[in-house]
Formats: structure tokens, C-alpha cells, sequence
């Protein structure tokens, strides 16, 4: 009998799944529910290398796990799953590490609610259905959070009031925590040192883009904070900014502090910058083509990544490698180009034919052989949580 967990990610209108076979470690069936809470939603699903799609009959998170339970049922998959895990973006400080989740461990993911009003409670939904679902199986809660609090002090406080801190949780926190666990594993592997001996930065660049100082396998800063919105340059987001936009947009434009909050979020970043695009892809293929919105947009994100890339080694002491991660860092040549020529003086070298090389799922090393090693990882949020779950389980891998 195969074995398998099923893993789940959920958010407001959609339910990102993968059913990953424990002992190949490939996902064997993987699908998408969008729409829901929306008239027409719809569920696709990708299995042996074919897709399809289908109109869900009521638009719910209900509707499409059943949706998923029946294709289960079909491909003869469902008494596979032997555990479930969950994505959840926000573990507040309670959680350190992932957790077997019981009613006290619901109580802590909706106690962080707060911390994340627009991820905490669609996990719970899926975490809810899934548990009516699959009533006999263990259920596992994989934080994006919990890598990060190994942070010393230094690192996730800011220089506001204590009792902020104390009362209210104001702190850096920090996300992407799942990738980082696992590109900094494999980076490892491919440079053949332990874990334990290496110093990274990394940096995850998707829609959402962070880095992070990784030492011996632990996250001592990253550039997200209270919010995912600190740090670099992202898709829609701002990124590090003055915090006396608020006051100052306030007057100018009469906006007030969602207003400034959603500008900020939904509109700024390289969308805002360029006004063409988020999506770096479309970018890449306008600044090649020449327009200067758009270098200057990448520009921009590139320079921010590379002070950013820079600053980190601070809390490192030493480089022993930058990994680019995510759509961006694992596709965009252009811009691990831009940024890789800005850290000459830590000792990167680019080797542009390796750096050219690598798009598409190709991974590898994208320096010259006497450089401080770059390295492009293809992130596996999926297989991490996967692993996680089994282990919690109690299920071998
Ligand atoms: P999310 O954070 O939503 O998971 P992804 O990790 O999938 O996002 O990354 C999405 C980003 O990756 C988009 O900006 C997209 O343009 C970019 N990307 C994907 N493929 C390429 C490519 N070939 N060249 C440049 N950018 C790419």
C-alpha cells in the first residue's frame, strides 16, 4: 500500500493542494480551487502530467476538498493519505517549530489572527474541513514563521516602546520560513558541508520577496518584519519606507491609515514603479525591449536586493553562499545579473553562461569557481511541509 500526505494550503478564495508520495517524495497529484466565496469558482487538477479543470457546484472550501476526495477516489489515491499538512503563514512567537494540531494549537493559530487577519483564518478553514474530512488522520500545522524565531533579540525588536513589544507583539517576525528550512538543506548538499558548518544569506523572491541570514541552519535576521510587507522590493509592495508617509499622505491626499496601508500593499513595488506591471517576467521583456520604466523598476529592485544581500552578512560574520529562490530567483537571469554584480566586493563573481543556464527547474551554481558561491534552489514549500507531516505523524520517509 503507497503511502502518502496530503498537503494543503488555503487561503480567503482559494485551496492550493499537493499529494506527495512519502517514499519518492514527488507530488503524484497537485490542484488548485480559486474563486471560492465567489459565484463561479472552479477546481484544476494536475495528475501524470495532464491537466484539467472543472466548475465547482458551490463555490466553498467545503466544496472543494470534496472535489479533491472524489479525484482521490478516482485515481484509487484516497486510502493513501495516511496525514494531512497544513500551510499556515502566522505562528506568532507561540510556535517554534511545526505542531500536531489539537484544539489547543487552534486556539494559538487563531490567538495570531491578528498578526495575519488575511492568511491566519482561511487556514483554519482548511484546517477545519479537512479535519471534518479526514476525521481519523493526524493533521500537521507548518508555520512560515516559526524558522525565524531563532532571531536573537537585536534582530526582531524595533526601537519603539518596549511595551509594544511586551503587550501587543511588535516585532519582526518574518516569513518564507518553509523555503528557507529547505533551500538552505539542499544548498548545503550541493556545496557537501553539513548544515551546521554554513553561513547564507538567501533570498526567496516570488509576488513576495525576502531574504534571510542563515547560520548553521537557523535564521539570525531577515528583511521581513511585523508584516510581509518590510524589506525588499516585491511584485505590489513597497518594501522598507519611511514610516512618515502616513502622516504626510494623510495631508496630502486626505487618505487614511488603510488607505495608505492598501497603497502601499497593492500598488507600489514594481508595479507602482514601472506602472506597466508586477509581474517581473512582463518587466524583463519590456526592459529588454528597451523601455526605461521598466529597467528602472528592476533597477531598483536589484539595488535594494543586493544593500539588503549585503546587510545581512552583518549578522553572519562571513559568506559561505547567496541562494536565489522562488519564481524570481529561480527564473529571472536579468536580475541575479543586476544583483551579483553589486557584491563584487563581498566576493561574488558572476559566471554568465552558468547564471543563463539556470531557468526553468535547471539549479546550480551560477559563480565562478573561485567565487563565494551564488546558487539557484528550487524552492519545495510542498515537500517540506510533506516532511514535517510525516515525521510528526510518526510515518517513515
Ligand atoms: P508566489 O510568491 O506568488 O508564489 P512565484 O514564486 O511563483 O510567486 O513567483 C512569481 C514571480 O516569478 C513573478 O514575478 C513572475 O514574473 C516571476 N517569474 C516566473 N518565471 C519567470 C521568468 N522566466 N523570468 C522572470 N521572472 C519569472
Amino acid at each position: 500500500m503507497k503511502s502518502s500526505i496530503l498537503v494543503i494550503n488555503c487561503g480567503s478564495s482559494s485551496l492550493k493542494f499537493a499529494l506527495i508520495d512519502t517514499t519518492t517524495q514527488q507530488a503524484v497529484l497537485t490542484g488548485l480551487a480559486e474563486k471560492l466565496g465567489l459565484e463561479q469558482g472552479q477546481i484544476s487538477f494536475k495528475h501524470a502530467g495532464q491537466k484539467d479543470s472543472q466548475a465547482l457546484r458551490e463555490a466553498n472550501h467545503a466544496a472543494a476538498m470534496h472535489a479533491i476526495i472524489a479525484r482521490l477516489r478516482e485515481l484509487d489515491l484516497l486510502d493513501s493519505v495516511k496525514a494531512v499538512g497544513h500551510r499556515v503563514v502566522h505562528g506568532g512567537e507561540h510556535f517554534k517549530a511545526s505542531a500536531v494540531i489539537d484544539d489547543t494549537v487552534i486556539a494559538e493559530i487563531e490567538k495570531c489572527a491578528k498578526l495575519a487577519p488575511l492568511h491566519n483564518p482561511a487556514h483554519l478553514l482548511g484546517i477545519r474541513t479537512a479535519m471534518q474530512q479526514f476525521p481519523g488522520l493526524t493533521q500537521v500545522a507548518v508555520f512560515d514563521t516559526a524558522f525565524h524565531q531563532s532571531m536573537p533579540q537585536q534582530a526582531y525588536l524595533y526601537a519603539v516602546p518596549m511595551q509594544l513589544y511586551r503587550e501587543h507583539g511588535v516585532r519582526r517576525y518574518g516569513f518564507h520560513g518553509t523555503s528557507y528550512r529547505f533551500v538552505t538543506g539542499e544548498a548545503a548538499r550541493l556545496l557537501n558541508k553539513p548544515l551546521e558548518e554554513t553561513a547564507f544569506v538567501c533570498a526567496h523572491l516570488g509576488n513576495g520577496a525576502s531574504a534571510a541570514a542563515i547560520k548553521g541552519g537557523k535564521s539570525v535576521d531577515t528583511t521581513m518584519g511585523l508584516t510581509p510587507l518590510e524589506g525588499l522590493v516585491m511584485g505590489t509592495r513597497s518594501g522598507d519606507i519611511d514610516p512618515g508617509i502616513f502622516g504626510y499622505l494623510a495631508s496630502e491626499l486626505g487618505l487614511d491609515v488603510n488607505g495608505v496601508t492598501d497603497l502601499l500593499n497593492k500598488k507600489s513595488g514594481l508595479l507602482g514603479l514601472s506602472e506597466l506591471s508586477s509581474d517581473c517576467r512582463e518587466l524583463e521583456d519590456a526592459a529588454l525591449a528597451g523601455q526605461p520604466e521598466a529597467i528602472l523598476a528592476l533597477d531598483i529592485f536589484s539595488y535594494r536586493l543586493a544593500k539588503h544581500i549585503a546587510a545581512l552578512t552583518v549578522a553572519l560574520g562571513r559568506l559561505d553562499g547567496v541562494l536565489f529562490t522562488g519564481g524570481i530567483g529561480e527564473n529571472s537571469s536579468y536580475l541575479r545579473a543586476r544583483v551579483i554584480k553589486q557584491l563584487g566586493f563581498l566576493g561574488l563573481q558572476l559566471d554568465e553562461a552558468a547564471n543563463e543556464e539556470c531557468i526553468r527547474g535547471k539549479a546550480g551554481r551560477i559563480t565562478t569557481a573561485d567565487s563565494v558561491p551564488a546558487l539557484v534552489i528550487n524552492t519545495d514549500e510542498e515537500l517540506m511541509i510533506a516532511l514535517d507531516t510525516a515525521q510528526l505523524a510518526g510515518l517513515s520517509v
